[in-house]
């Protein structure tokens, strides 16, 4: 029987282990494929107080190291079904059946893809999903924005403060995003909208040279030669395991507040899977120590 077992290894749940642990509880981490979560996707972070840079892989190998040196136990197999029996939690996965006082779910949300040939293979090299971590490094360049959310906008605006040029490819006419956001874009003068369009090709040898997009009126294709595509059409939070469970919004995230509480007594959630609308490491981190906290308060309470 652990005190607190901890649904996925990302930073979210890693900072969880973390307090759990330091508050003196015994916590296992189930993770399904490797630990760190998407950070370790982001060759380096600039953005996180307190640590200039960093790559992400080696802020996810701290993180890790830190909470296995103070006792955590981690399991890689996936979880595939949660059980309350009155103050006594089940977490299945395939091979195993756990008992818990307490769950934390921090299963994380994956970028949605375009789903076009070569994105996996580009990632990292002109492509990328986080325009707050990797806009800095194509500074002057100029670069592709895809989707017409809030998003999306946001980035294009982010990017144009120092990328010499910025597309924003978006599928229709109309963007989804806020009005405000749209009308911040048209004063900027190196934007330019590429509407009614869609990705149809990344090209580039080793690293992206240029995207071809079709318009989806006249079915002519065109090329704009960028060093970099922002892909910015949506996530898709991973909380399948809780659906019939745990209360979720109509995206699929988790529905929480700031204190990381689920309307399941016992059972919390910190990360970029639940409700929030800043989804950023310092806030994955936060959301650790926070759900933690309170899955102690709450077996004291017990
Ligand atoms: P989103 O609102 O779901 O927008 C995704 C965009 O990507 C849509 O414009 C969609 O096009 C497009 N898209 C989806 N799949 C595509 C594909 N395969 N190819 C091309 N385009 C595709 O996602 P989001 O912008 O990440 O925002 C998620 C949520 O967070 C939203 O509720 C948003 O309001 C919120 N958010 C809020 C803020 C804020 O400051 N308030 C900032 C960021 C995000 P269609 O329009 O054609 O469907």
């Amino acid at each position: 029987m652990y005190d607190i077992i901890i649904v996925g290894a990302g930073p979210a749940g890693l900072s969880a282990a973390v307090y759990g642990l330091r508050a003196g509880k015994s916590v296992l981490l189930l993770e399904k494929e490797s630990y760190g979560g998407q950070i370790i996707n982001t060759p380096e972070i600039e953005n996180y107080p307190g640590i200039k840079k960093i790559s992400g892989y080696e802020f996810a190998e701290n993180l890790y190291q830190q909470a296995v040196d103070l006792g955590a136990e981690i399991v890689f197999e996936a979880v595939t079904a949660i059980e309350t029996e009155e103050d006594i939690k089940k977490v299945f996965t395939a091979q195993n059946e756990y008992l818990c006082k307490t769950v934390i779910l921090a299963t994380g949300a994956t970028h949605r893809k375009l789903g076009i040939e070569r994105e996996e293979e580009l990632a990292g090299k002109g492509v990328s999903y986080c325009a707050t971590c990797d806009g800095m490094f194509f500074k002057g360049k100029d670069v592709a924005v895809a989707g017409g959310g809030n998003t999306a906008l946001q980035d294009a605006l982010f990017l144009s403060n120092y990328c010499r040029k910025v597309y924003l490819i978006h599928r229709r006419e109309e963007f989804r995003g806020e009005k405000r956001l749209e009308a911040a874009l048209r004063e900027k003068d190196n934007i330019e909208f590429v509407l009614n369009c869609q990705v149809t090709a990344l090209n580039g040898e080793k690293t992206l040279t240029s995207v071809t997009v079709r318009d989806k009126n006249t079915e002519k294709e065109k090329e704009l030669s960028v060093s970099g595509i922002f892909i910015a059409v949506g996530q898709e939070p991973q909380s399948q395991i809780v659906q019939n469970m745990i209360d979720t919004d109509e995206g699929g995230y988790i529905i929480s507040g700031e204190e990381c509480y689920t309307n399941c007594s016992g059972i919390f959630t910190a990360g970029d899977c639940r409700t929030k609308s800043i989804r950023q490491l310092a806030t994955a981190v936060s959301d650790g120590a926070v759900a933690a906290l309170k899955a102690c308060e709450y077996m004291e309470m017990c």
